[in-house]
């Protein structure tokens, strides 16, 4: 089966990835059976993390985060407004403000420099954030090194937002190892690096954030005797210690998970020969690569071009609208978050973020995905160069 569009991403299922979930449907377990922690240790164990908790989405993830780290009512959260609205709204969800940080020029990432300038005033006003979500946009890591110094001296945790990000690399080391950070949380939706469907997990060494994550996930329901107020009435006894949700990810999906690990480093590879490749095929055209840090190793989940607006006759949604005309399903990641309606209605005004609107005005990304072949990318680059120039 041909379908006509080139999608901006999509999953890449073996006959093995198949045979793993068909394996669990025959088995005793379609949830809490032994897939859910075999997968949670092989990711922990990939990544040189001490714990790792699967959940649903990332998007859960990322709210079992914010609350173990005791985001909350009067606390403030800070992101990118460059992301998918979820690593803002886990904020919000358990009833701590949020607010965002300008992007680096050239990484697309959180700037550094304007965080600095944010904490230094946060600090006279008495509202340093309680919590701080870098996010690795594309698959390339923030400078992680720079926010954890900043996270010293004053005092606020960190949360990786790596939903992208998985089988990439900072500083030589695995992303999701949380050597910079107090959590870290990974994303396995189809068009991510690996996927399980729905899902996502979250990484920590703490083992106490890695407890309470696990009794957030289900309910905040325990079954050890050790967490009760009192000696269990009797063998069938739980007890809710805390408010949680069901937040579980079923074995079907850690299966898929734990057979997609095998050919992670494969995925990343091809996404890298397939940046390699763009970047040649485009290097004549008025669009800016993506740059990559010397001392990183992207996860390349994205390909985002910027159209140089000043060198091309075409504006940046004709371009856009004639990709998608031809077939190219390309993207925008992403409308700033503040953009959104129901952050405008919060009060957000986007003149406080200069270089996330010039990047809002220029970006596009195009098809990335292993199975993306040299055919199909040329298509994409012949017809981004005609959009551009015609
Ligand atoms: C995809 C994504 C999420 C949410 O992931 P889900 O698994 O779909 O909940 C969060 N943050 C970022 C940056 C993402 O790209």
């Amino acid at each position: 089966m041909k379908s006509a569009m080139i999608p901006y991403g999509r999953q890449d299922i073996s006959e093995s990835d198949i045979q793993a979930v068909v394996d669990v449907l025959h088995s005793d377990f379609l949830t809490q059976g032994p897939a859910v922690p075999t997968f949670e240790k092989r990711v922990a164990e990939y990544c040189g993390a001490e714990h790792a908790v699967a959940v649903n989405s990332a998007t859960s993830a990322l709210h079992l985060a914010c609350l173990t780290l005791g985001a909350g009512s009067g606390d403030v959260v800070w992101t990118t407004p460059v992301t998918f609205v979820a690593s803002a709204n886990c904020a919000l969800y358990c009833g701590a403000t949020i607010d965002f940080v300008d992007i680096d020029s050239r990484s697309y990432n959180m700037s550094v420099e304007r965080l600095a300038e944010k904490l230094a005033q946060a600090k006279k006003i008495g509202k340093l954030p309680k919590v701080v979500i870098p996010v690795h946009l594309c698959g390339q890591p923030c400078d992680m090194k720079a926010i954890h110094e900043l996270s010293k001296q004053y005092g606020f945790k960190i949360i990786e937002d790596a939903s992208h990000a998985i089988g990439g690399k900072y500083c030589g080391e695995f992303i999701g190892n949380c050597r910079y950070s107090d959590i870290t949380v990974f994303s396995f939706h189809p068009v991510k690096i690996i996927t399980t469907g729905e899902g996502g997990m979250a990484l920590t060494n703490d083992p106490k954030l890695a407890k309470r994550m696990q009794l957030l996930r289900s309910h905040g329901i325990t079954r050890d005797a050790e967490e009760m107020t009192h000696a269990p009435d009797g063998s069938w006894y739980y007890q809710q210690i805390d408010l949680g949700f069901n937040y579980r990810m079923t074995d079907m999906q850690a299966a898929l998970g734990l057979s997609q690990m095998q050919r992670l480093n494969e995925f990343v590879a091809k996404r890298h020969s397939t940046a390699k490749r763009y970047d040649q095929l485009l290097a004549s055209l008025p669009v800016v690569t993506p740059w990559q840090h010397a001392d990183s190793y992207s996860g390349l989940h994205l390909y985002v071009v910027r159209l140089k607006l000043g060198e091309s006759s075409k504006a940046h949604r004709q371009v856009f609208e004639a990709l998608r005309a031809a077939g190219i399903g390309v993207n925008l990641h992403y409308i700033p978050v503040y953009r959104h309606p129901y952050y405008e209605s919060l009060g957000f005004k986007p003149r406080n973020w200069p270089e996330a609107e010039q990047y809002y005005a220029e970006a596009i990304s195009l098809p990335m995905y292993p199975n993306l072949t040299e055919e199909q990318q040329v298509k994409v680059c012949e017809t981004l160069c005609q959009s551009i120039k015609n």
